[in-house]
This record gives C-alpha cells, sequence and structure tokens, in this order.
C-alpha cells in the first residue's frame, strides 16, 4: 500500500461548477457560478484537498507533523487523510489549557483519526516558524526532524500554493472573476497563478488585521519568485475576525441556505458569498460578469455518538 497515491481516495477532480440563480445577482447582469470545491472528498474537502495532496506526495508516506488552532478544518482534513492513506500524523495545537479538559469535538475527531496531539502555549505557538523554536518543539513532541514531514499552520506553503494553481486552471474559460474566502492566503495565491491573462480574483479575507496582502505576495514569491495573477484584497467583510459574526451575516447565510437548498460553510464561505451580494450591489462587476464562487469546504458537524451508553 502507497501512503502517498491519493488517487485511492477518488477525489472528484475537476470540481463540479455550476450555474446558480438568483435574483439579487442577475439584476445586476451578473452570472453567479459556485465552484464545488467542497465537493472533492468527503473528510478532506475543497482547498483542504488541494494543499494537502503536494504535500503528501513529498512525505511519502513520513509521518506528517502539522499545526493549527482548537477548531482547525486543516488539523482534521491531515487527520483524516492519515487514518485512509496509512501514515502517521502529529498535530501541534495553539493553546496548552486544552490539554486539561476533554478534547472539543474537532481535536476528539483529529484523535479519533489516530493523530498524536501535542499542546502548547500560544506565545509559544506564536514563534513556531522560529528555527530554536521549532526545534525545540519537535523534540517536545518526541519526533526527529530528518524522518517528518511539516507542513506550516493552515496548510500553506509552495507546494500548497502550487496545488491550488490547478483551481485557477480549471476555471480558465468559465470565469471573469474569481472569489475566494482567505485565512492564511494560500488557496489565493495558487488560485491567482492560475487563471488566465484577463481573469481577476479576489480573496475575502474572514480575519481581521490587514496584514494577508503581505502574506499572500510572500507566498506567490516563495513559489513563482515574483507576485503573479491580478488579484486584491476584500478586508470589510471580516464581520468582527475570524469565527465571529453579525446578525446581517445570520441573516443573509440563512436566507441563502433556504433559497438554494445549500448548507453554508459560517467561517469562510458565508462572509465570501455576502462580499459578493454587497460587492454586486455596489455595481462594483459590470453587467455580463461571469462571477464564480469557490466554496472551499462545508459546514462541519461531529459525527453522533452511535450509542449514548
Ligand atoms: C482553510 C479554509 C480556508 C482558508 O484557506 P487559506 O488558504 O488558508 O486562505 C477557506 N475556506 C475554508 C472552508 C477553509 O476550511
Amino acid at each position: 500500500m502507497n501512503a502517498a497515491d491519493l488517487t485511492r481516495l477518488h477525489p472528484r477532480l475537476p470540481s463540479p461548477l455550476h450555474g446558480l440563480d438568483d435574483e439579487r445577482f442577475t439584476r445586476h447582469g451578473v452570472r453567479l457560478l459556485l465552484k464545488r470545491d467542497d465537493l472533492i472528498h468527503p473528510d478532506l474537502p475543497g482547498n483542504k484537498w488541494r494543499k494537502l495532496a503536494p504535500n503528501l506526495r513529498a512525505a511519502a508516506g513520513r509521518p506528517v507533523l502539522t499545526f493549527g488552532g482548537a477548531y482547525s478544518n486543516h488539523l482534521r482534513a491531515t487527520a483524516a487523510a492519515g487514518r485512509l492513506l496509512g501514515f502517521d500524523t502529529i498535530g501541534v495545537v495553539r493553546g496548552d489549557e486544552l490539554a486539561h479538559r476533554p478534547l472539543n469535538p474537532s481535536l476528539a475527531r483529529c484523535a479519533a483519526d489516530g493523530m498524536r496531539l501535542h499542546f502548547v502555549d500560544r506565545s509559544t505557538y506564536r514563534r513556531k516558524g522560529e528555527p530554536e523554536v521549532r526545534n525545540a518543539l519537535l523534540a517536545a513532541a518526541g519526533v526527529d526532524p530528518q524522518q517528518i514531514h511539516v507542513v506550516p499552520e493552515g496548510g500553506s506553503n509552495p507546494l500548497a500554493v502550487q496545488g491550488c494553481t490547478e483551481l485557477g486552471a480549471e476555471l480558465r474559460e468559465a470565469a471573469d472573476v474569481v472569489a475566494v474566502a482567505c485565512g492564511t492566503g494560500g488557496t489565493l495565491a495558487g488560485l491567482a497563478a492560475g487563471l488566465a491573462p484577463g481573469q481577476r480574483a479576489i480573496g475575502v479575507s474572514v480575519l481581521k488585521g490587514g496584514f494577508l496582502t503581505a502574506e499572500v505576495e510572500r507566498l506567490q514569491r516563495e513559489t513563482f519568485g515574483e507576485r503573479t495573477g491580478a488579484w486584491r484584497l476584500e478586508d470589510r467583510f471580516h464581520c468582527g475576525g475570524y469565527a465571529r459574526t453579525t446578525p446581517e451575516l445570520d441573516a443573509f447565510a440563512a436566507d441563502f441556505e433556504h433559497r438554494h437548498g445549500l448548507p453554508l460553510e459560517r467561517h469562510y464561505v458565508a462572509k465570501m458569498l455576502y462580499a459578493l451580494k454587497t460587492l454586486t450591489e455596489e455595481g462594483v462587476f459590470p453587467a455580463g460578469t461571469r462571477l464564480v464562487a469557490v466554496l472551499t469546504g462545508r459546514p462541519w458537524e461531529p459525527a453522533q455518538p452511535a450509542s449514548s451508553r
């Protein structure tokens, strides 16, 4: 069995693209299409597949160590990949207080998938990129740096960015503007590079702070040697920051789900669609624009316990 052979997981690639009839867009002459990356794989949905796949090939079956917060989609996807493909996973989790509590449903899922969890305090976690801190962390987690593949927080490294260029390539000819929600910006960095000349990408930041443009540029320089593609960031739609929401966002998401019968991932996807509705109302997109919204993930529900013994 080959732990780097991802074809065994039968990803749905290229992911489906379909038009959505929504009068809040059609009224302005904008044709909205959904890029269904959420359907790529049930346990490794969306950009998590696109970013992890090249990393898992590079890991070639070695243990994979990565980083994330208490509810990280990236940690869950990595743990699931380890279970499905048969390699070891180690998750370095932000917040040492979490070690003394029952695991939350997201971390419980990681542990059930066989991920070894290593909790670190927040100030150490923040400094995890510094070589000395990182080496001390690896030593404390009991791993040999030579024997593992390390993937940064959120999964964004040059391999991941390269993987996301395929998302752009799948959309050549199908779109004028492509929108994606951004956490670390790795998906936007690759998407924009994969689009054809004349196509544009918009990243909707779900984090507060406005530092993401520099981060996407850094990732593109590291991956391609230069800033590339026509892209920009929208910083107005984080709704207070990660996992924060507003009554307007909640109402929009509930209404969207009701209209289209499509449950929305709330931390990223709902904010991106809300941004597109607002930008459309503001007249940012000329009539005739083919606007593609990338569904980078779908809502995650912890599995119900089989019995309540
Ligand atoms: C992780 C994630 C993102 C953020 O992707 P980045 O490459 O970190 O910007 C967006 N949407 C969903 C659903 C995610 O799980």
